[in-house]
């Protein structure tokens, strides 16, 4: 028996038109899933599904929803259910960044950071968690980031989103672990991605992110996979509640 074996399972990875959650839905694939695509823009979300499905050979399909509308969230995930049953995996992936110095930090883009990245995964859990409910299994993986550990100038509401992601994951557990589900966190270091362009274009900002790492590098998108797939199947059967964090070691170290 291959316990990290994903086939016949049904995967949900919001935000993954692009990014990490595009690199997750790859590894899924390839460990077998059914991967439902996801992002607002549908345009985005069908190329990547199209590339996702050349690349692998897998089954994918598109949802376009707002994971920060209790409503889009409620029909979005409706109709995956009606058109795949319940779903066996979701991975909370969809987050956004915004950066100002504390003081001057706007309370929209306070109030977008918390929708996007935190609220988010309460409105997707609860939905999905209803179906995994009363199926008696189910996986839900939140991703989490080496900022609920590690603070820096410029991006407070983004480390307290993530620190918020800890522990809702935690809460999670304490509700839907005694029904058969687990609830995980996957807490990347620093990728490459659109949400993180601005530091990468930043010479001495990316040279310290090496510097900071006892790996000696950023991350690679596709380093994330075995932690989601370990996460995702039955080798993770009696984790839950965890914070992993695939983060080259950074937050191992000072
Ligand atoms: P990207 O900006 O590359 O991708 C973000 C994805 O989320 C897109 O698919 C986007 O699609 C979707 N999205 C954003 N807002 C919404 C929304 N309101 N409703 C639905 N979908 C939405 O980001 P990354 O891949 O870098 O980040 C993915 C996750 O990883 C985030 O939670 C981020 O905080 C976390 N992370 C990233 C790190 C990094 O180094 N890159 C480090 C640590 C954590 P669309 O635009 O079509 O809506």
């Amino acid at each position: 028996m291959n316990l990290f074996d994903l086939s016949g399972r049904t995967a949900l990875i919001t935000g993954s038109s692009r990014g990490i959650g595009y690199a997750l839905a790859q590894g899924l694939l390839e460990a077998g899933a059914r991967v439902v695509v996801h992002g607002r823009n549908a345009g985005a979300a069908d190329a990547a599904a199209e590339r996702l499905r050349t690349a692998t050979g897998g089954e994918t399909m598109v949802e376009t929803f707002d994971v920060t509308d209790p409503e889009s969230v409620d029909d979005g995930i409706g109709r995956i259910e009606a058109a795949c049953g319940t779903l066996d995996v979701c991975v909370n992936n969809a987050g956004i960044q915004r950066r100002a110095p504390f003081v001057d930090f706007a309370v929209e883009d306070w109030n977008d950071l918390v929708a996007t990245n935190l609220t988010s995964a309460f409105l997707v859990g609860r939905r999905v968690a209803r179906g995994m409910l009363l199926r008696g299994r189910g996986k839900i993986v939140n991703v989490g980031s080496v900022q609920s550990r590690l603070a820096r100038p410029g991006i407070a509401p983004y480390s307290a989103t993530k620190g918020g992601i800890v522990m809702l994951t935690q809460g999670m557990c304490a509700d839907l672990g005694p029904h058969g589900i687990q609830v995980n966190a996957l807490a990347p270091g620093y990728f490459a991605t659109e949400l993180t362009q601005a530091l990468v274009d930043d010479e001495a900002f990316s040279a310290w992110v090496a510097q900071r790492t006892p790996a000696g590098r950023w991350g690679q998108v596709s380093e994330l996979v075995g932690t989601l797939v370990f996460l995702s199947s039955a080798a993770s059967d009696f984790v839950n509640g965890q914070t992993i964090y695939v983060d080259g070691g950074m937050t191992a170290v000072v």
